[in-house]
């Protein structure tokens, strides 16, 4: 989120500085690997054109930087018939494609996995590249002159008046006009305090598996819903084929971690569930040769965003586990509201947040 919004800033004309505490392409946060779902079916018609104001931004990433980060598969939602028609119904009130399958319709198509009640298939969605996607908002801020500085912990922010104070590790200081703040899951720590209004975040290590799969990039993206074949209580699956096989993971339901002290092994009694998963539901992957693997969501309590400015400090945090495909979007959002404008109701920072 910060590497997009320097983009944005950068392409504005402002003098951009990125502080990263570590490396470039890490594995420590939200943002790393092959994969990240990017689809229009929300049951929210807010998130809808969100999505659909995200889809060309992503296209100019790819053009002003020469790569790919998104590709077209589509996307198949299964499950209980209120979860699919809910998408239906939004993705049509708001004129984009979609279809409704049987099982026996779903399976005929992708018969690498088993669909659950009812289905959705809607075109548009696909595939983003997160570690490309990453290098190439940084190699487009860098072309309009931001410079990213990677291996520089921030350790001091502080607000100065109309301006902000960091201070990195090193203890070298720079006062600016604004200062975007987008740590993710380090998001609670640092900004409690210091920005009134934060929501209360949970970050969690969640756990999701590559499977090995024959035909792995030409799977769509997949949502199995709760409620039907699905225990109510379960989360829900998501799933995906990517560089390093098909991609599965329960949402949202690992254990709170803090970010700077967490075992990044894999917890076998989470592999075995995905796996299990994997057996019934999922008849094209290998379930017997499971590669984990860790990653942080930051989740708000209502799993809607922080998007919001308060003096020269704009909040970019609690992007609840389903962030990535919004990315090209809220750095323009972020640039926005250093711009001088305000942040969508929905994003804002304190009580009530509208729902
Ligand atoms: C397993 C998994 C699957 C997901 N799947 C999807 C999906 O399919 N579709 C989707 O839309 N979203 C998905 N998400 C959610 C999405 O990936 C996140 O919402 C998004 O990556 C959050 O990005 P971020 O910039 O907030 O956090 P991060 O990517 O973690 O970035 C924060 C950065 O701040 C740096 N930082 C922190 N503190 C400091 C400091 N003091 N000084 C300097 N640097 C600092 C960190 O090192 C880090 O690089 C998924 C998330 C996970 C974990």
């Amino acid at each position: 989120m910060g590497s997009s919004a320097a983009w944005h800033l950068a392409s504005r004309g402002e003098q951009v500085t990125v502080f990263e505490q570590f490396p470039p392409g890490h594995d420590r946060g939200s943002s790393h690997g092959s994969s990240r779902i990017f689809r229009l079916a929300y049951p929210d018609p807010f998130y809808i054109s969100l999505a659909v104001r995200a889809l060309p931004l992503w296209h100019r990433l790819e053009e002003e930087t020469g790569r790919r980060v998104l590709e077209r598969t589509g996307a198949l939602d299964h499950g209980p018939a209120t979860a699919t028609s809910a998408l239906h119904d939004a993705l049509r009130a708001a004129g984009r494609p979609s279809e409704l399958l049987t099982p026996p319709q779903a399976a005929e198509r992708w018969p690498g996995l088993r669909a659950d009640t009812t289905a959705l298939f809607h075109p548009e969605a696909g595939r983003l590249h997160a570690d490309h996607a990453v290098a190439a908002f940084q190699q487009a801020a860098r072309q309009g002159g931001a410079r990213i500085r990677h291996g520089v912990k921030v350790t001091r922010l502080s607000v100065r008046g109309e301006r902000a104070e960091v201070v990195t590790e090193g203890e070298e200081a720079v006062i600016a006009d604004a200062v975007v703040v987008a740590v993710g899951g380090w998001a609670p720590s640092r900004l409690s305090g210091l920005v009134p209004g934060l929501p209360p975040m949970r970050v969690t290590q969640e756990q999701p598996v590559h499977f090995p799969a024959p035909d792995a990039l030409g799977w769509p993206s997949f949502i199995h819903h709760p409620g039907a074949g699905l225990p109510a209580d379960s989360g829900g699956i998501y799933g995906l084929g990517s560089d390093d096989g098909v991609k599965v993971g329960f949402h949202g339901v690992g254990p709170v971690v803090d970010p700077d002290h967490r075992d990044r092994t894999a917890d076998p009694r989470a592999l075995g569930r995905v796996q299990q998963y994997a057996s019934r539901w999922l008849p094209g992957v290998d379930h017997t040769a499971p590669a984990a693997t860790t990653c942080l969501y930051t989740t708000t309590p209502d799993h809607n965003f922080v998007i919001d400015r308060a003096g020269p400090l704009t909040v970019l945090a609690g992007f609840s586990g389903h962030g990535f495909k919004f990315a090209s979007v809220i750095g323009a959002l972020a640039a926005d509201l250093v711009g001088g404008a305000s942040a969508p109701s929905r994003f804002a920072l304190g009580p009530p947040r509208a729902s």
